[in-house]
Formats: C-alpha cells, sequence, structure tokens
C-alpha cells in the first residue's frame, strides 16, 4: 500500500492515552497521514480483509477524550493532526466559511479567520481541541443557545467511510451521512475536511460574573436570558462548593463594580451560584455596549455587592482554559486522571438535581469547577447522531474533576469515580431523564439507553457506513465482525 505518509510501530505510547489519563489501550500501529487518500486506503485495506482481521480504526484528533474514545488495543490510531490537507482556505460573502483539515485545531482556526476580520460562531470551551473531534461529539460552549452546538454550524464534510470511501457530505448531498457523522461518535466515517461557518469577528469583550446564594433565582436568570433576543454573547454559570476566599481569587483578572461592599461579602462556606455571561463589542461601541449591559444587569438578581467586570480581547476570552492549562501544567496537575462527566439534565427536573446533587452528594468538595447552564435546543439541527432530553430547554452541568494520583481521601481518583456513581445513579433512580454527553459505557444494552429511539437509526447507519465496524472502537459501542 502506498502512502503520502508514514506508519509507525514503536513508541506509540502517545495514542494509548487521553487527557482523562484513566484509561490505556496500546494500538500495534499509528498511520501519520499526509493525504485523504492515505485515510481511505489504509481503511479500505482493512475492509477487504473482511472477517479474517480483527484490526479496528480509530481516529485520535488531540487526544482530548476522557475514557478511551480514541484509542484502539492493537488496531490503527489515526494521527489526524498530521493531516495538513487542505490547506485553510476562507470564502467570503453572503455566506462566509472556511475549508479545513479535521485534524485542525480550533484555536489556529481562530487566528487565522481573526486575520480576515472572522471567526466561527460557536465554540468549546477550550480550543486546543480539533475539528473531527469536536464534531463527532457536539461542542457546545456559552454560544450555543443562539447559534447551536458546532455541529449546527458546519456546511459540508468530506468523510472516509468504514469501507474507505470517500464521500462529501451536506443538506444537501448525502443527506444521511452528513447528519450521521454529526454527533456520531466517530462511527460512521472518519472526517477529513470540515467547512465551518463563520461571522464578523468582534475585537473586545466584556466578561462579567455575578454571584447567587439561591439556585432558583439564579436559574430562572440564566433561562430569561438566553430565551431574550437582545441578550448576551455568551451565557454559563458555575457552582461554588465551600469555598470562603473566592473573592481574592478573582481580583486578578476581574473587578468589583462596588469594592467596598464586594470587600465586606464572605460566602461562608454556603453554596453559590456563579453566572458568567460576555457581551462582544468593538471599541467604537464601547458607550453603546456600557447602556446595553446596564439594561441587562438591571433585569438580574444578583447578589448587588458581587457584581464582577473584565475587559478582554476576543481571542483572551475564547482562549480562557488555556491559561489556566500553562498554570496547571507548571504544578504538573494538567496531567492527571480526569473522571468528568457531563450531564444533560431537563429543565423540570434541574431544581430536584441541584438540591440532591449540590446539596447533598458534593457535600464539601467538588474536585473541580461545576459548569452548569441552560441552552435553548429549538435552534439546534435534530437530525444529527447527538441526543439531548426531550424538552426545549436543558442545562449542561459539567463535572470537571481532577484527581490527584497517588493519594487517599477526597481527592483520589477511587473517590471520585464513587462520587460520579452516585450521581449517576440518583438520576437514573429519580428518572430525571438526563443524558451524558461524552459518554461512556461499556456494553451496547446501555448505548441503546442512552439512543432509546434513536437507536435504530444509529444502528442502520452503522450497517449503512462501517458494516464490519471497523471504526472508533473505543466508544465501545459495536463489536468488529469477526
Ligand atoms: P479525540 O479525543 O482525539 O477524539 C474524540 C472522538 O472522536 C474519538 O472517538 C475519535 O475516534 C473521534 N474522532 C476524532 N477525530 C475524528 C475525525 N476526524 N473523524 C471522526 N472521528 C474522529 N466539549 C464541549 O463540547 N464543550 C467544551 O466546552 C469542552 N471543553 C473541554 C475542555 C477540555 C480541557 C477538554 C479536555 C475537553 C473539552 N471538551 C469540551 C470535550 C471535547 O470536545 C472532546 O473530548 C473532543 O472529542 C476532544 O477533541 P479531540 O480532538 O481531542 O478528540
Amino acid at each position: 500500500m502506498a502512502l503520502n505518509g508514514h506508519l509507525t510501530f514503536e513508541k506509540n505510547e502517545h495514542a494509548a492515552k487521553d487527557f482523562g489519563n484513566i484509561y490505556h489501550f496500546m494500538p500495534s500501529v499509528v498511520l501519520h497521514p499526509k493525504s485523504v487518500s492515505d485515510i481511505s486506503s489504509t481503511i479500505k485495506y482493512i475492509f477487504e480483509m473482511g472477517t479474517s482481521s480483527e484490526l479496528t480504526v480509530a481516529a485520535r484528533g488531540h487526544g482530548h477524550s476522557l475514557a478511551g474514545q480514541a484509542q484502539a488495543y492493537q488496531g490503527v490510531v489515526i494521527n489526524m493532526e498530521s493531516l495538513r490537507e487542505p490547506e485553510m482556505s476562507f470564502h467570503t460573502g453572503e455566506l462566509s466559511y472556511v475549508d479545513v483539515s479535521a485534524g485542525e485545531l480550533w484555536i489556529n482556526i481562530l487566528h487565522e479567520s481573526l486575520k480576515r476580520g472572522l471567526a466561527p460562531k460557536s465554540w468549546t470551551d477550550y480550543l486546543h481541541l480539533t475539528v473531527g473531534g469536536t464534531l463527532s461529539n457536539a461542542g457546545i460552549s456559552g454560544q450555543a443557545f443562539r447559534h447551536g452546538p458546532q455541529i449546527n454550524n458546519v456546511y459540508q464534510l468530506q468523510v472516509v467511510t468504514g469501507k474507505g470511501d470517500v464521500v462529501t457530505c451536506s443538506e444537501e448531498l448525502n443527506t444521511d451521512l452528513f447528519y450521521g457523522v454529526l454527533g456520531g461518535l466517530g462511527q460512521f466515517g472518519i472526517i477529513t475536511r470540515a467547512r465551518i461557518a463563520l461571522e464578523p469577528a468582534p475585537r473586545m469583550v466584556k466578561w462579567i460574573r455575578a454571584l447567587y446564594s439561591d439556585f432558583s433565582i439564579f436559574s430562572n436568570d440564566q433561562e430569561r436570558l438566553i430565551s431574550s433576543e437582545k441578550s448576551f454573547d455568551y451565557i454559563e454559570g458555575f457552582v461554588i462548593i465551600n469555598r470562603t476566599r473566592l473573592l481574592t481569587s478573582w481580583r486578578s483578572s476581574f473587578n468589583p463594580k462596588y469594592p467596598l461592599q464586594a470587600s465586606q461579602f464572605s460566602s461562608e462556606g454556603r453554596i453559590l451560584y456563579c453566572l458568567e455571561v460576555a457581551k462582544y463589542f468593538n471599541p467604537d461601541d464601547s458607550d453603546l455596549i456600557n447602556q446595553n449591559i446596564d439594561t441587562l444587569l438591571s433585569e438580574l438578581n444578583y447578589i448587588q455587592s458581587t457584581l464582577f467586570l473584565s475587559e478582554v480581547s476576543y481571542v483572551d476570552f475564547l482562549d480562557r482554559v488555556h491559561v489556566s492549562e500553562i498554570k496547571l501544567r507548571e504544578k504538573g496537575l494538567w496531567e492527571v486522571p480526569h473522571p468528568w462527566i457531563n450531564l444533560l439534565i431537563p429543565r423540570s427536573r434541574i431544581h430536584e438535581f441541584a438540591q440532591e446533587v449540590f446539596g447533598n452528594i458534593l457535600a464539601d468538595t467538588s474536585n473541580g469547577p461545576v459548569l452548569i447552564y441552560p441552552v435553548n435546543k429549538s435552534s439546534w439541527r435534530n437530525r444529527t447522531s447527538m441526543v439531548t432530553p426531550d424538552e426545549d430547554v436543558f442545562y449542561l452541568v459539567a463535572f470537571l474533576s481532577s484527581a490527584i494520583p497517588s493519594t487517599t481521601g477526597k481527592d483520589a481518583l477511587e473517590y471520585i469515580l464513587t462520587r460520579n456513581k452516585r450521581i449517576l445513579r440518583y438520576c437514573e433512580r429519580s428518572r430525571l431523564g438526563v443524558k451524558q454527553y461524552l459518554a461512556h459505557y461499556s456494553t451496547q444494552e446501555e448505548w441503546k439507553a442512552h439512543f432509546g429511539t434513536h437507536w435504530e437509526v444509529f444502528s442502520r447507519r452503522k450497517s449503512t457506513y462501517d458494516p464490519l465496524a471497523i471504526l472508533a472502537p473505543g466508544q465501545s459501542i459495536f463489536q468488529k465482525a469477526k
């Protein structure tokens, strides 16, 4: 088989590792493709061996999965970041977009787009992830209430199926494959190219945080904000458990609007909820934007003394998690196990969830940030493979825990995993209608329950596009045909 790129049979440990740092499956070989035909001929070769071969293939984006999803035990891992074609190519006009290789990092797309005064519309909180990796899940952040997730903001894909065929798909062309691949957990094909929607980029961001001690007041305000046309451009929030010195730790980047009152505010170990919002602007519009923000804030019911403001460039705002990454790396705390769980919770059940989980199960520590914000599903594409709760508004609640290796007690991996199970068991027992995002299950029965009525379409698409179940074995949904 002639390749433009190359294969490595040794020193492939990185391909058996991911951000979760809990599961490690060694592949037999890693393909570093230089062209789409490297990917299609590799898959075709394996497909044509049929059931006589046990080889599976996993595309590896930036390897920021949590539970081995981009790994392939004794199989082939495709290092998507080495695929550099096509070069990023921009189209401006009524519909602006950029064509990119699916192995491209979102941070690079941001920098290149900004040179043309443009930017993608919908993001993840962290940008050092590949296009193929986030489009295989959804790509949800504080812009999703307005623009939908990243899978909403793609016009066209090029995909290599599990038979090795190279197919271009969109809303008009090969529609079933297009929707299948979006949120499809890598099951139906390897995305090699994507056409991403762009909009004019702002230069600056007013970034605002305010605290609440009452969950109902907090969530009412969040829901009001996501349902209004004239709202902020980004809406998220997080839970603060048992932190007494929080206000001082914010001082470096946020300024209190009312310094004296803020210095007197004490959280006293209470659970607090922090609304986090942002408004984009260009320096010429600063006065107008300030008025606009004052009006929006005047309709909210946060604790008045806890309003904090910051003004940063658009890039610094979007790339904010990278700043934490650098600090954590310096302390050796980035490459630790990350037993994260991400839940999508119907709006009608969020109050009971908050009461039990924040008030009882988490009790005194969360081992990392707990994000919580509502999104409005009405503007989301509903034919993709992604499954969500059955209500129009649901909350994303992300428990972003870090475990400290070689410790016991509340920072230990086992402790956090047990607590995660308690949260999931509670959701199941109380029939909250929760769906996991970036889920990890080990049996097909669990996946069937996850997909519910969508399972039939999902498994039909699998037999159409990857009939031997060669692709993305790390998701543990289908077994390679023997
Ligand atoms: P990988 O981990 O390499 O791959 C993920 C899955 O997609 C695997 O199954 C893999 O086989 C498959 N895959 C990879 N590339 C392709 C391709 N080209 N074609 C087909 N399948 C492919 N997610 C959000 O939605 N919102 C967030 O705000 C967010 N923040 C995050 C912050 C951090 C610090 C981290 C570590 C993750 C975050 N995530 C977030 C999760 C992230 O979107 C997913 O883990 C994503 O899969 C990571 O992209 P990756 O390039 O590392 O993918």
